[in-house]
Parts: C-alpha cells; structure tokens; sequence
C-alpha cells in the first residue's frame, strides 16, 4: 500500500496527501479535484463508451463513462454531450435498486459524475440481450414487425467479439466452446428473468416501456468461492426504452437512426427517474478532467 497514491478522487475535500508512483510514468489521466489536488491513475482498458482505470483498493476498478457512442459495430461515431453523466446517475440508480431486491451486482458506488467505483470481475464474454417487445435486430432478423408484444420474454446470447460483429450463439455453443458452464448460464437466466420483471415494472411507473436490454455478467471470486454478479451498465445506451403512451423513442435509437433530440431523450428518461438535476447536466459536471 505504501507506494499507493492517495484515492483523492474519492470525495472532494481537503488536499491528500500527495505520492507519486516511485515507477516510471503509466499511461493515464489527471485528474483535478476543485483544480487542487491531482492524482494518476492507470488506464487498464478503453472500450467505446467507457474507460476502466485502476481502483484504490485491490479488486476495484474505476469504470469512467464517456459521451462517446457507437453504432453499427462502430461503424458509426458520435458524440452525446452529457450522456457519460447521465449513464453513469441512470446506472447508479438502476444497479441500486437491483441490489435492493438482492440481484449481486459490481456496482460500489458513484465517486464523482463521471465515475464509479466497482468490483473487479471476471467478464464472461457474452451480451445476454432480454426482448419483450420485436424491435432492432431481431425484427430484422426474423420479420417481425417492429412493436410487436412478444408472448413470452425472450434470451439471446451473443458472443462478446467486435472482430465478429458480436454473433448470437445458442446456449450449446457458450457450454461448448466454455465460455460459461450450464451452472453459470443457469444463475445467468434466472438473473436476468428477475432483473427484467423488476426493471420492466420500475420504468412502467414512470412512463416508459421497456422494449429490450442488454446485460453483461462476471465471476466474482471471494476466497475460494465464486458468485455471477451484474456488470457493466444498464442505461439509455444498451435498452431500448419507449415513452408507454406515445412509443416515442428515448434511446439509443435515436442517435442509430439519426432521430435527433439524443440528448434530451437520456436527459427525460433521467428525469422520470427522478435523478436529473434541477439545472440539467450543467449542474453535474463533476471534477475536471484533463488528458
Ligand atoms: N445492445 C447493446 N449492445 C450491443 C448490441 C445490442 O447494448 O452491442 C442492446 C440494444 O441497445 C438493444 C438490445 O441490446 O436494447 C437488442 O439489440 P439488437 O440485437 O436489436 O441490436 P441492434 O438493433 O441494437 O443492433
């Protein structure tokens, strides 16, 4: 711990003490709290929406969300001003309250607004994707059309892999190629069969039906003992998420499809949560942040 430097990210108040790594510079950020006390950290891996540094303690990361969004397997690039801040509350306040009806989650807690503070965990590599109503891919894929009740609720596997294009599979090819054992996917769909009865009636209270998510898990180990968690994120970028009475999109969608109004979807569904701040993402700007 001695050549740790000071977590001073984790609340803004009086200067840390300030140490330096006695090693080599790593590549990572700076970060300024109220433009005092600064801090670096490592950078351990940048994907399209978010950024995962190093945490304080061991088995913690940081997971830093970006306004960065993608589309299309990143055929498409784009910026969503303020969505980092909005994913990172929404997911805060989503994972919370799974945790409340005792869905284990890597969630710890938010640091600033921009990160959080979670556990470390194992990613088992798939996008397990849960579709109550037809839209996307699946309407694509089977013609189906788009807004159609599905009769019962819906798990698809893809395999986590952008050289691939993030390919369904079927639960004999997770088991076969080891990706996740039968015991795993087991907690994985009973997991998820809860997360979305529980999720699809949170949003129903405010408004807002919940078309489709993806979800992400990971092996938390603990000693000897290992446990799937919820991972990753839950928010605007990865559910599709319809206004209940007039099916308006306040997703993704809309940056996909070219919808406009991207900003102020994310900032809606916040809102209706119950999390947005009076003064919007002005108010949330959070320490700052220098490359
Ligand atoms: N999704 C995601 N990441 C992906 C692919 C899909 O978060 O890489 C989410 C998407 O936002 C939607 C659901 O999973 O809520 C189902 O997506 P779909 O398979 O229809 O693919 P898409 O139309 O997004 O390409």
């Amino acid at each position: 711990m001695a050549d740790r430097p000071a977590p001073c990210y984790t609340a803004p108040v009086a200067a840390p003490v300030r140490r330096r790594r006695a090693c080599r510079p790593v590549r990572g950020r700076l970060l300024a709290v109220k433009g005092t006390a600064m801090a670096r950290r490592r950078q351990l891996y940048e994907g399209k929406a978010k950024i995962l540094f190093e945490g304080p303690e061991p088995g913690t990361l940081v997971q830093y969300f970006k306004d960065d969004a993608t589309a299309f397997n990143a055929q498409k690039k784009g910026v969503i001003t303020g969505k980092g801040v909005l994913n990172n509350r929404i997911s805060e306040y989503l994972m919370m309250r799974l945790a409340e009806i005792g869905i284990p989650t890597h969630f710890v807690r938010r640091l600033n607004m921009r990160e959080q503070l979670i556990r470390e965990v194992e990613i088992i590599p798939l996008e397990v994707v849960v579709r109550n109503i037809a839209a996307g891919s699946l309407s694509s894929r089977l013609g189906i059309p788009e807004g159609t009740r599905l009769p019962r609720s819906i798990i698809e596997y893809c395999y986590k892999n952008d050289a691939l294009g993030d390919p369904l599979v079927s639960e004999e090819h997770v088991t076969c190629f080891g990706w996740a054992n039968t015991q795993d996917l087991d907690d994985i769909v009973a997991l998820t069969l809860r997360i979305n009865d529980f999720l699809t009636g949170l949003f129903l209270g405010v408004g807002i039906t919940l078309v489709d998510f993806k979800l992400e898990f990971g092996r938390l180990w603990e000693n000897d003992e290992m446990r799937i968690v919820l991972a990753d994120e839950i928010s605007p970028d990865n559910c599709r998420l319809w206004d209940s009475k007039t099916n308006e999109k306040m997703d993704k969608d809309r940056f996909r499809r070219d919808l406009g109004k991207v900003e102020e979807a994310y900032q809606e569904v916040a809102k209706r949560l119950g999390i947005l701040p009076e003064a919007g993402t002005r108010d949330m700007k959070g320490p700052e942040t220098m490359q």
